[in-house]
């Protein structure tokens, strides 16, 4: 019985075969034009149904295709033109039956941050307006995350900021004192795009009634 190949050290040349060069360097270039979806609710979310129903939204029917890598956790979507890619990233945060979606390059998944940050346009309320200046906006929205981008332009003060969804709950809403003697004001914040969100803790995984720790005086 020629079962030697199984044998822990065998180096019969026979035994290996090496892919063609050209075919992985073809699976490589699929892969700079995948993104991973992470669902971040898989009592509500399927893997079976964001597969078709993602590539709706996008309106990217004919030219991406998916395949599941994680069973109601992570789908894989391949995309023909890697400029709609780039759109879905830009155009995010995105949702699928109500719940927030995380997603990252598919080329990405050796980065510690990976499927763990969405970026959000936060608008914030309160900040008096004395102090409406890029800096103050800059400040408050480092304490939500990472600041990408300010809008101090319209009505309602915005910033899009990278926030970690999966080791932290959401705020709504920071104590903030401009200057030492001065009372300290409400800041609130609302996170446009996002639609359920656990209302005892902030977490974007479950809904309130399945909250295994509630934080009742947050939200
Ligand atoms: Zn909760």
């Amino acid at each position: 019985m020629d079962n030697h190949a199984m044998e822990p050290g065998a180096d019969d040349d026979d035994d290996v075969f090496v892919f063609p060069p050209e075919v992985l360097q073809a699976i490589n270039e699929e892969n700079q034009r995948s993104l991973i979806v992470k669902l971040l609710n898989p009592k509500i979310q399927k893997s079976r149904e964001i597969s078709v129903a993602l590539p709706k939204a996008w309106r990217f029917t004919g030219s991406v295709r998916s395949m599941t890598l994680v069973y109601n956790s992570e789908v894989k979507f391949i995309f023909e033109s890697e400029s709609d890619l780039l759109w879905v990233l830009d155009q995010g945060p995105w949702t699928f039956k109500d719940w927030m979606l995380v997603i990252d390059r598919f080329t990405e998944r050796e980065n510690p941050d990976f499927l763990r940050f969405v970026s959000f346009w936060v608008d914030m309320f309160g900040i008096p307006w004395d102090y409406r200046h890029s800096e103050v906006i800059k400040e408050i929205g480092s304490l939500l995350g990472q600041v990408l981008e300010i809008d101090n332009q319209g009505p309602v003060v915005r910033a899009r900021i990278r926030i970690d969804v999966v080791s932290k709950d959401l705020d709504f809403v920071r104590r903030v004192i401009f200057g030492r003697y001065a009372e300290p004001v409400e800041v609130r914040f609302v996170y446009e795009k996002l639609k359920m969100f656990c209302q005892a803790c902030g977490s974007l995984t479950h809904h309130k009634a399945l909250c295994p720790r509630p934080r009742t005086n947050r939200v």
